[in-house]
């Protein structure tokens, strides 16, 4: 493709995705396609003769189309939402353009200088403490995946541990007998997170080659991760000869948007100072723009590290997850290796940042030039209304569940834009009394015996869990489901870049109209 063929194709492919996203609503949300859909309509092998743009374009809409889950969707209220926007977009164009594996500083200096300032940028606009900008000795770096980051810091706690104790041992570095009591010592150690983080945590005690172990998070404490439940499971940890070294803590856990408790959690921690604290904030640390949340970040000071992902919330097309350490030098000592084809006079210098040295690959893409467009097209009061925005709609929704008592109860929020309901079953106390409350939930007060309390919540279970399967069968809306300390619940997210009113209220009524068929079904 010559220059010339590459302005028309360009410009014809904008202007499908400008037609795509103005005639997303009309679109179901949901794909309808069947597994393996997609080899049949595709030759069985790589064409032989190079095909025009305008022969490859239209397969677009003929075959990946139908494939796609529009995930930009107004409807689109399930898992969390996964934003981009034409900025975005835009930088992403100039990125594939200009691709440069920027892994060191020489490689593009643009690449790493523009990073480290967009990034000291949404650490100032998240209200995030000073000791994580690069001005000191902390700093940002994005990584693909909040998953990603949680790794990556794990793998920095590992071998910060194990130098501590190596140390306190007297062994020299790099000799054999240091390396055996290395691997002796990893195996005592222990990553921590609540039952409601993230499954990332436990998938990076995997990839760090330690043991995990979860702290309760009951109903009762609302989800949250509570500095009692942490002590309780830390002193177990000792009284068994285990090292706990890594702790996630949540902002926003992918359930119901519980924040655990940081002031609480940081307390205990004093008395183990070896524990590194990441705080995974991956969907809901964007609504740290808004400066009545940021009273949330100031335990933060004692934590290691932090992780946001723009490319949930944030308008930032996947994918840019933003991570900010406290101190840059546990990143860089547990994951710099440089053989003698890195090797340069500038990082030699050490006046630059490399940040292959932050990260698990080598190579990285230019990631801040979409996170600098977002930011400078949007400007901070732009993101902030656009986040109260969502977390106003997230209301709107849970005064409309409050309002049917006789279909529905909210398990809990609105937080963050995210409700996490479930479906009330008609029981025969309920339809004598429209107005009891759901055994589930703490108004409840039982008069009930275990055994029909028990049958209740198996009724609740199944209507929910038909309700949710057929609303997204239809396909207009799409929800996700859950189970919450046993109970099975619809989570609804207003947080998609397209939600107005209109979808919010429309997506509350088919979820009324389901409810009441699957209910009514069961009273014929
Ligand atoms: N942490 C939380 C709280 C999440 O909700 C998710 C995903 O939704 C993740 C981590 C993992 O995100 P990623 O896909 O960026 O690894």
């Amino acid at each position: 493709m010559n220059s010339q063929q590459f302005r028309e194709a360009a410009h014809a492919a904008i202007e499908e995705i400008i037609e795509y996203n103005e005639t997303l609503p009309t679109r179901r949300v949901l794909s309808a396609v069947t597994p393996g859909y997609l080899a049949p309509l595709l030759p069985s092998s790589a064409p032989t003769c190079p095909e025009p743009f305008s022969q490859i374009q239209p397969d677009i809409s003929a075959h990946i189309m139908p494939g796609l889950t529009h995930w930009q969707h107004p409807n689109f209220m399930a898992f969390f939402p996964a934003t981009t926007s034409y900025p975005s977009m835009l930088a992403e164009l100039y990125s594939a353009a200009f691709t440069a594996p920027a892994f060191n500083w020489l490689c593009s200096p643009a690449v790493t200088e523009l990073e480290t300032v967009v990034l000291d940028w949404v650490a100032q606009m998240l209200g995030l403490p000073e000791e994580f900008l690069s001005k000191g000795e902390g700093g940002g770096v994005i990584q693909g995946t909040a998953s990603e980051a949680i790794a990556v810091c794990m793998v920095a706690a590992r071998e910060r541990v194990l130098g501590r104790m190596l140390d306190k041992e007297g062994l020299k570095d790099g000799t054999e007998e240091w390396e055996d009591r290395k691997g002796e010592l990893r195996g005592r150690l222990v990553a921590l997170g609540s039952e409601q983080a993230h499954s990332s945590t436990q998938k990076g005690a995997i990839i760090a080659g330690t043991r995990y172990r979860s702290v309760p998070a009951p109903r009762q404490d609302g989800f949250r991760m509570t500095g009692k439940n942490l002590r309780d499971v830390l002193e177990r940890c000792k009284r068994e000869g285990k090292v706990p070294y890594y702790l996630t803590v949540s902002l926003g856990t992918t359930s119901t948007c519980a924040v655990d408790e940081f002031e609480e959690i940081a307390e205990v921690l004093k008395e183990w100072p070896d524990v590194w604290v990441h705080v995974d904030a991956a969907y809901a640390g964007a609504a740290l723009v808004l400066p009545e949340y940021q009273h949330l970040t100031k335990a933060f000071v004692h934590f290691d590290s932090f992780d946001m992902n723009m490319h949930k919330w944030l308008l930032t097309n996947f994918d840019a997850s933003c991570l900010f350490v406290r101190r840059r030098h546990d990143l860089t000592s547990a994951l710099s290796i440089t053989p003698s084809y890195l090797r340069n006079t500038f990082s030699d210098s050490g006046l630059v940042t490399d940040y292959r040295d932050w990260q698990i690959p080598l190579g990285r893409r230019f990631r801040a030039l979409k996170i600098w467009f977002v930011l400078r097209s949007y400007g901070i009061d732009g993101l902030q209304s656009y986040i109260r925005n969502h977390i106003e709609l997230g209301e709107l929704f849970h005064s409309l569940v409050k309002g049917r008592p006789d279909l529905f109860s909210v398990l809990t929020g609105p937080a963050f834009a995210l409700t996490v309901i479930t479906v009330v079953p008609k029981r025969p106390q309920q339809m004598r009394n429209a107005s009891k409350p759901d055994p589930r939930h703490e108004a409840f007060t039982n008069d009930f015996t275990p055994d029909a309390e028990k049958q209740a919540l198996l009724d609740a279970n199944a209507v929910t869990k038909e309700v949710y399967e057929l609303v997204n069968s239809r396909g207009e809306i799409f929800i996700t489901s859950g189970v919450v300390d046993g109970t099975y619940t619809i989570r609804i997210v207003s947080a998609n870049a397209n939600t107005e009113e209109k979808y919010i209220r429309r997506a509350f009524e088919i979820l009324v109209e389901t409810a009441e068929e699957v209910l009514g079904k069961g009273e014929a």
